[in-house]
This record gives structure tokens, C-alpha cells and sequence, in this order.
């Protein structure tokens, strides 16, 4: 085989996996079913409101068809004046309600778009914030998302534009089949003439403006590449960075190189729009030329009126119209419905874990709450190796367990373990006995309090972040008492607005920022305030100066007390605190016991113990 040969075959190939790659799993019917279900539950008005602008669209077109003429029929006929005048009154009359009512209709129905852009919107937040959280990380989901962003956020996106489109293809078919049925009553074979004349035509226009959409892919390439490079450049993470390691130029660079393929992309583009310019006209030309010849010796054969010849050539313009318009909205309607369907399928990724259909947990009478790992082992998916192996916990309710080891132990994927943010690959986790796979997940997420290592900071005030309720609900003598036990009082009351100062800058202009260590305290306080009988603490004094982590050490076991409490760190002295201490190292627990037990085994936890108090003493020294 050539090397051209090969070519060509591999960009067939590629092709044909693009194609599958988009096809979509709901067909233009089903969605369009979707679509007006969708409305029917949320705002009938919108589906009523389309009937009646196309109506209006429809009615406004007839008068056109007809007003120019039945007025020549009524000067031809020698009608008298007050008829003619009356004709022309009624015609303004009827032109000039339509036109009041379509505004009226298109302002009602716009609210109503809108509406239900919001409400899809609404859906698909609910959606990303209720999934099972493996979801919540899987590549396949976050692309889905994506692509629904530019829809969702934008009013021409597809919850929108949809409706004007259906209105569209109810007025072609409609018009279509009234101008079919004016010109058939003329001559059969100009009825035959406009339909296939601009079926033709529009399939080699189709086939010239189909490079654009073919070439979307690499088009949003470009697009999404130049969208990142302008929010990175405001992004406030990145701004430091960007000020350090001179990336200005970089990124300019970058952004420069980007629009450059981009120019030559879209240049491409307009040649091809050009020639489709031509060949449209060219053929709108032959068009009109061939029917209206047609249409002139068929009036001069057959002695039709001047008023006569004139409405049948306004239906014979009109008709390619109906049909040329007809098809572009139907391919429109296909693209929507692509769309449609990355929605619907978003909205519809399966769940593995039971929410409302799982049973419901009773709170226990005494509050107890026993957490048993047993034999589970854990892999992350779309890799091959255990995070977890075959390891046993049992967590007696009330008990303080510490769980130390190395970067990358997996400690942190124990933790989510435990939390009920993963199941295991293997083996099982029991609430008090029962497997957590057959529960109300939301039920069990109920039971935990935590801190985690990732900032999850709303941009809300003080109180709403320390309590995660809206300001009638809170408590604020609670929420005061859990700011004084994390340590982060003072700094509240430092604000002029105490408990009520916005925290963040991105919505609010005089939102406060927290340093790592203020935040870590915050987070504490939330923690707190929940109340639940489980408190997991993922590295809560990794951002805490020594000051601060001592105090927080202090405080520990008064926090924790009567709870249960799972708490990992990196720094072995923290843990001394805690009832019980697994160290973990390849997923499984390779040391077990209070800190003096474990000082005292010599093992794999004194050693790390007396590396770190050796480093810490040269830095206090230091
Ligand atoms: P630790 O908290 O002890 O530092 P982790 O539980 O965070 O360890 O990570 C254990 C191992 O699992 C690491 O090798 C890490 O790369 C891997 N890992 C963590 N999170 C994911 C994830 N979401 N997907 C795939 N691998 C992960």
C-alpha cells in the first residue's frame, strides 16, 4: 500500500471513531419528546406560547401571500371605493394586531425560556452535587459536564434556542403544505418543479458548509485554548506564579501562537463559505428563472387573472422558502438534539451507590456507632494496582484512632474508605453491623463530621460557612462556642462585621482571605458544629504554625470527647492524643497500638518517630 493510501485509510478510520464517538444515544424524536415533557413539567406556557407564535407567524405569512392580490382582484373586478378602502383597512388592521400579539408572545415566552434554562441548570447542579462521588471524578462525567456549560450558560444554548426552532419547523410544514396546495391547484407539474428544484439545491450547499461542522472539533480546540489561556490569566492561584516565574510571556506567546491557527482556521472556513454564497445564488438564479418561465406560459396559455398570476408566482417564491428553510431547521434540530442527548446522559449516569432506595438508618438510642472494615481492598478505577489490601478496622464507637504513614500509605483513600465516598473493591464496610452498600448513602454521610485537606471555603459570610446553613437557621450561640473551641474567634472578632464579614473576593467586594492556617480553624469550627458522632480530620495542622498545631492538639481530645474520631498525620507527635494508632504503609496496617506501645516495639513507627523528633529539635535549635 502507498503511503497516500495509508493516509487516507487512517483518517478513515479516525473518522468513522469521531462519528461513533458523537453519536448520540437518543434519537431527534426522542428528545424532542424530552424536550416538550421537560416544559410541560415546569412551564406549560412555553409549549402554548410556541403554538400560539406560530400561529401568528403563520397568519402574518398568508396575509402577505394574499394582501397585494385581493386588493388588484378588487380594482380588477371595479369594485367600489369604500370596498377597496375597507379591504385595505381589514388587511392593516389584521397586520398591525399580529404584530402587537407576536411581541407579546415573544416577550412572555422569552421569560419563559429562560425559566427553563434556570431550571436545567438547577438539574444538572443538583445532579454533580448528589452523584456518588466516584462520579464526581470520572473523566467521562467532568467532560459531559463541560459540554453542557456552553449550553446551559449561554441563552442561544439549546434550552432556548430549541423552542424557536420547533415554532420553525411547524410554520415551514405548515406553509409548505397550504403553498403546495395554492400551486397544485394551478398546474401539477409546478408543484412538482418548486419541490425538487430546492431539495437539490440545498443538498450541494449542505455538502459545501458541511466542512464547518465537520471541523468543529478542531475548532472548540482552539476556542477552549484561548478560553484557558484568558482565564488563567486571571485566575487568583495562578496570579503569584504568573508574577514569579515571568509566565506573562509565555502565556502571551502561547496566546498569540493559538489565535494564528486560529485565523488560519477560520480563513479556511470563509473560502468555503464563499463558495457556497455563489453557488446559492447561482442556483437561486436558475431557480427562479426556470419556474417563473413556467408559470408566464402557463398564465398566457390558460388566460389567468393579473390578480391570479400574482398570487400563484408570490406562492411559487415563497414555497423554496418553505422547503429550504424546512431542512436548514431540521439539521438545526439534529445538532440541538446532540446536545439534548450529552444532557440527558449527564442527568442520567447511572448511580452505584443506594440513596433514597437504600434503607433508611434510624439514629441509634445511645448514639453508638461501630465502624468495621473487613478484607476490603481498594483500586482506583482505570488502574491496576491496590490502594487498599485486604486490610481489617474495626472503629469501636468513641474511640480516637490516629492513622499515620508515608506519603502515598493511603491514608487519605482509608479515610474516603470510611466516609462511604468509595466502596471497596473488595471485601465490606459495616455501620454497626449492617453493609453500608445496602443504606441510604445521604443517610450515612449524616454521621460524619469532617476537615479535609482540599479548601472547599464558600464565598459567604463567616457564620454561613461555619454552620453551611442560610442566616435565619443559624445558631449563632453554637456557632460562636465552635469558633472558640477551634481557636478562630479572635481573628473573628477582629472584623467589623464579626461573624457577618463575607469571606472571599470573587462575589463579594469587601470579602475578607484567610491564611491557610485561619482557614484550617474555620474548617475546624464546621466541623464542630455539625455535631455528628464521627469526626474525621484529614491533616488538620498540615497549614497550622507550631503555635497554632499545639493548641489545636491541646484542644483535641476536648473536641473529639465522647465522639468518635478518625484523624491522620504525617507527624507522628500529634497522634500521641489518640486511643489507638495504625500504621499504614502499601495499603495495609503494618504496626498497631498507643503511641508508648509503638515507641516501645522499636518498629517502623519509632524509627519515622525519632527521624521527625530529631528534625524537629534541629529546627526549633535552628
Ligand atoms: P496518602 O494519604 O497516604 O498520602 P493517598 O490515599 O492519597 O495516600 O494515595 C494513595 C495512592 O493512591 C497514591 O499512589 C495515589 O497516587 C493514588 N491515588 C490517590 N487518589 C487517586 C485517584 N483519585 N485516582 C487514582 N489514584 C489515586
Amino acid at each position: 500500500m502507498t503511503k497516500e493510501k495509508q493516509e487516507k485509510t487512517r483518517q478513515k478510520t479516525e473518522k468513522a471513531e469521531r462519528r461513533k464517538k458523537r453519536k448520540s444515544k437518543y434519537n431527534v424524536l426522542q428528545n424532542t419528546i424530552y424536550m416538550f415533557k421537560f416544559a410541560a413539567e415546569r412551564k406549560k406556557s412555553v409549549i402554548i406560547l410556541m403554538f400560539i407564535g406560530f400561529l401568528l407567524s403563520l397568519s402574518s405569512n398568508l396575509i402577505n401571500l394574499f394582501l397585494a392580490p385581493t386588493i388588484l382582484g378588487v380594482v380588477e373586478r371595479g369594485e367600489s371605493f369604500s370596498t377597496l378602502l375597507s379591504t385595505i383597512t381589514g388587511f392593516a388592521f389584521a397586520i398591525i394586531v399580529i404584530q402587537w400579539l407576536s411581541s407579546y408572545v415573544r416577550i412572555n415566552s422569552d421569560l419563559g425560556k429562560v425559566y427553563l434554562r434556570v431550571s436545567m441548570i438547577e438539574l444538572i447542579n443538583l445532579k454533580h452535587m448528589r452523584t456518588s462521588y466516584p462520579n464526581s471524578e470520572d473523566t467521562a462525567f467532568l467532560e459531559k459536564r463541560n459540554r453542557c456549560k456552553w449550553e446551559l450558560f449561554d441563552s442561544n444554548g439549546v434550552p432556548e434556542a430549541i423552542w424557536a426552532n420547533f415554532s420553525n419547523i411547524l410554520l415551514n410544514v405548515s406553509g409548505f403544505i397550504i403553498y403546495l396546495f395554492i400551486i397544485s391547484n394551478v398546474d401539477i407539474v409546478l408543484g412538482v418543479l418548486c419541490v425538487v428544484i430546492p431539495v437539490a439545491v440545498f443538498f450541494i450547499n449542505r455538502k459545501i458548509y458541511r466542512w464547518s461542522y465537520e471541523h468543529r472539533d478542531e475548532e472548540s480546540q482552539y476556542t477552549s485554548q484561548l478560553y484557558w489561556i484568558h482565564e488563567s490569566s486571571k485566575n487568583m492561584i495562578l496570579a503569584k506564579d504568573i508574577r514569579i516565574f515571568g509566565m506573562t510571556d509565555w502565556l502571551k506567546n502561547l496566546y498569540k501562537k493559538t489565535l494564528n491557527l486560529y485565523n488560519e482556521f477560520i480563513k479556511k472556513g470563509v473560502k468555503h463559505e464563499m463558495l457556497g454564497n455563489v453557488v446559492e445564488l447561482v442556483s437561486e438564479f436558475l431557480r427562479n428563472g426556470i419556474v417563473y418561465v413556467y408559470l408566464i406560459v402557463y398564465t398566457v396559455n390558460n388566460g389567468l387573472s393579473a390578480s391570479e398570476f400574482l398570487l400563484y408566482l408570490n406562492a411559487v417564491s415563497g414555497f423554496s422558502e418553505w422547503i429550504y428553510n424546512f431542512m436548514n431547521c431540521f439539521l438545526g434540530l439534529q445538532r440541538q438534539s446532540y446536545k439534548v442527548s450529552i444532557i440527558r446522559e449527564l442527568l442520567e449516569t447511572p448511580e452505584p451507590f443506594l440513596f433514597e432506595e437504600g434503607r433508611s438508618i434510624e439514629p441509634e438510642k445511645n448514639g453508638k456507632y461501630d465502624i468495621d472494615l473487613r478484607n476490603v481492598t481498594f483500586r482506583y478505577p482505570n488502574s491496576d494496582k491496590n490502594v487498599i489490601e485486604n486490610l481489617n478496622l474495626h472503629i469501636k464507637a468513641g474511640e480516637n484512632l490516629a492513622i499515620v504513614g508515608l506519603n502515598g500509605a493511603g491514608k487519605t483513600t482509608l479515610v474516603k474508605l470510611i466516609c462511604g465516598f468509595y466502596d471497596p473493591t473488595e471485601g465490606e464496610v459495616l455501620l454497626n453491623g449492617e453493609d453500608i452498600r445496602k443504606l441510604n448513602r445521604r443517610d450515612y454521610y449524616k454521621f460524619f463530621s469532617a476537615v479535609f485537606q482540599d479548601f472547599s471555603m464558600l464565598e459567604a459570610t463567616v457564620a454561613e460557612n461555619i454552620s453551611q446553613m442560610s442566616p435565619r437557621e443559624i445558631d449563632m450561640k453554637r456557632v460562636q462556642k465552635c469558633a472558640e473551641e477551634s481557636g478562630i474567634d479572635k481573628k473573628i472578632n477582629q472584623f467589623p462585621k464579626g461573624y457577618d464579614t463575607p469571606v472571599g473576593k470573587k462575589v463579594y467586594e469587601d470579602g475578607i482571605l484567610l491564611s491557610g492556617g485561619e482557614t484550617q480553624k474555620l474548617f475546624l469550627a464546621r466541623a464542630l458544629y455539625k455535631e455528628a458522632p464521627i469526626i474525621v480530620l484529614d491533616e488538620p495542622t498540615a497549614a497550622l504554625d507550631p503555635l497554632a498545631e499545639n493548641e489545636v492538639y491541646e484542644k483535641y481530645s476536648e473536641m473529639t470527647d465522647g465522639k468518635t474520631s478518625v484523624y491522620i498525620s504525617h507527624r507522628l507527635a500529634s497522634t500521641r492524643f489518640c486511643d489507638r494508632i495504625i500504621y499504614l504503609e502499601n495499603g495495609r496496617i503494618c504496626e498497631e497500638g498507643t503511641h508508648d506501645e509503638l515507641i516501645k516495639k522499636g518498629g517502623k513507627y519509632s524509627d519515622l518517630f525519632d527521624v521527625q523528633s530529631y528534625y524537629y529539635k534541629e529546627e526549633i535549635e535552628f
